[in-house]
């Protein structure tokens, strides 16, 4: 009893608080004593391990970062934010098209591997918006559907994803159903709708999620998350990116 006591007086003061041994004296052999006193040493409480949320891990905050997250309750911060830009190198509206570097090599090849697959490539027809062109755009959607027609199909200028040069509305070369619904049932719409996330992209808005991510589908409007991000989200089957980095829906503006 008495030297069990004096153990665990040891063990509670640490390694460092055993007695050292008189000098002379010979190492004490393993013994049945220090088996014992090795299954009555306390347990070690593992720390409780918790997984990350993806919005801990990935950074959905700052407005030049890939997986930046821009909706109707989440808007660009700096609201004038501008992006360094590239000219789109694949097919785009009077060649002026502009998106961030990543953007357009992954452009590149969604392009290349659309061509292999169907015959067409791909036609960007919007890209980078600035905030004063978005505002513009949003002015000109009010004058002519009020402000809450033009809620649901314009974002509010630094409510845009345009303004991240992250996000395309994407045709093909054959320019059907050009920024039309129609567009998701063709065979470009279909295999961008299949095949997008290998480079990179998702497809925005899809059907059905308006109440999560505020617009109604959009088969063209791509975004770039980068092919860590988009391939997850194809893997767990979630369609929208509140959902994969579980931020809260944005099916409206807050006032
Ligand atoms: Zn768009």
């Amino acid at each position: 009893m008495l030297v069990l006591g004096a153990l665990v007086v040891a063990l509670v003061g640490g390694c460092s608080a055993v007695p050292a041994q008189p000098s002379g004296s010979p190492a004490p052999a393993p013994t049945a004593t220090a088996a014992v006193t090795h299954s009555e040493r306390p347990q070690v409480e593992p720390a409780p391990t918790r997984t990350p949320a993806p919005a801990e891990i990935w950074d959905v905050d700052s407005a030049e970062s890939l997986q930046v997250v821009v909706n109707k309750r989440r808007p660009m911060d700096p609201a004038d934010f501008a992006p360094e830009l590239v000219t789109v190198s694949t097919g785009n509206e009077d060649g002026a098209e502009v998106v961030r570097p990543e953007v357009d090599a992954a452009l590149t090849a969604l392009d290349a591997a659309m061509r292999a697959a169907i015959g067409e490539g791909t036609f960007v027809t919007s890209s980078y918006r600035s905030y004063d062109l978005q505002a513009t755009y949003y002015r000109q959607a009010v004058a002519r559907f009020g402000q809450q027609g033009a809620d649901t199909t314009s974002a509010r200028p630094g409510h845009s994803e345009h303004q991240t040069g992250l996000a395309i509305d994407l045709m093909s070369t054959s320019m059907q159903c050009r920024l039309a619904h129609c567009f998701g049932d063709t065979e470009a719409g279909r295999w961008i709708a299949a095949h997008a996330w290998e480079h990179g992209f998702v497809v925005r808005y899809p059907e059905g999620s308006d109440a999560v991510t505020g617009y109604a589908w959009e088969p063209w409007h791509l975004r770039y998350v980068g092919p860590e991000v988009s391939s997850a989200m194809h893997e767990q089957g979630i369609a929208t990116l509140e959902e994969f980095f579980r931020l809260p829906p944005a099916p409206d503006y807050d006032s």
